[in-house]
């Protein structure tokens, strides 16, 4: 079955309630030297060096992804997820954490195989056991020339790349996100698309300062059952065949929710 439409899930703060970097450097006692280095360094090389550091004390990969699986994430945000993929959506992670984090948690949620792509910052385990992490972008080769995002990563050329795609030609987007480097994606997003910005979080207070800038509808969210609420309207909206809307009563297309059993989503109500 063809996607209707486009998902695109920030990862941090968006499909999980931390930063998983914060998350891993906390959790695993590497707050001293963060801090310490922080100053000094841009963010995708200080997140290397952390697992250096973490290496260093006797921290193994295994410790790393033992620390990523307790890492909460909220039950909306998975059944969310879950079922937008089984209504056929093509879901797709833009993040600057790093490979190995959000495959660890996607996979421990048992929704890895929801998502048709991971972009994301590369990480390997090198052969002395140390998580590698490198820059999505690389600043010094390849420069990617936006104002608006970090060197290592505009999430907006990223966009332009999935849209430029066969698979998600004349498709809606709908973009999920709640930090800085997700405006400029938003910016992207074209009529006929939404942004859903998390409430109170840099990417909603971008976009509110001035709303003129974007062409996409917004969709505020503040918690996780507000995320799957919102997303599934959009997506029940979006993806109701026009053929089926037009055997029913036009007010039942609107008071038909999407169900949370995947598989029970196609089954209109008979009309009174
Ligand atoms: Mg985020
Ligand atoms: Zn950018």
């Amino acid at each position: 079955m063809a996607a209707a439409l486009v998902v695109v899930f920030d990862f941090d703060k968006t499909i999980i309630e931390w930063d998983s970097d914060n998350w891993v450097v906390t959790k695993l006692g590497a707050t001293d030297a963060f801090n310490r280095l922080r100053p000094t360094m841009s963010w995708t090389p200080l997140m290397d060096r952390m697992m250096g550091e973490l290496h260093e004390q006797g921290k193994s990969a295994e410790d790393i992804r033992q620390c990523l699986r307790s890492a909460p994430l909220d039950a909306h945000v998975i059944s969310a997820i879950r079922t937008a993929s089984a209504l056929g959506c093509d879901l797709k992670v833009v993040s600057d954490a790093n490979a190995f984090f959000i495959e660890t948690v996607l996979e421990h949620h048992g929704i890895l195989g929801c998502f048709s792509e991971i972009n994301t910052n590369p990480a390997r385990v090198d052969s002395d056991g140390r998580l590698r992490i490198s820059p999505f972008h690389d600043p010094a080769s390849s420069p990617h020339g936006c104002s608006l995002c970090p060197e290592n990563m505009c999430k907006g050329k990223i966009i332009e790349r999935i849209q430029a795609t066969d698979s998600a030609k004349n498709k809606h987007f709908i973009y999920i996100g709640d930090g800085k480097g997700d405006y400029c994606p938003s910016l992207k997003l074209r009529e006929g698309d939404y942004v859903m910005p998390k409430e109170n979080y840099p990417l909603w207070n971008l976009i509110t300062s001035n709303k003129q800038l974007l062409k996409a509808e917004v969709h505020a969210w503040n918690t996780g059952e507000g995320l799957e609420r919102i997303l599934l309207q959009l997506v029940n909206k979006l993806i109701t065949p026009p053929a089926q809307v037009t055997q029913v009563d036009y007010k039942c297309e609107i008071s038909n929710p999407v169900s949370k059993e995947v598989g029970h989503h196609q089954t209109l109500p008979v009309p009174n």
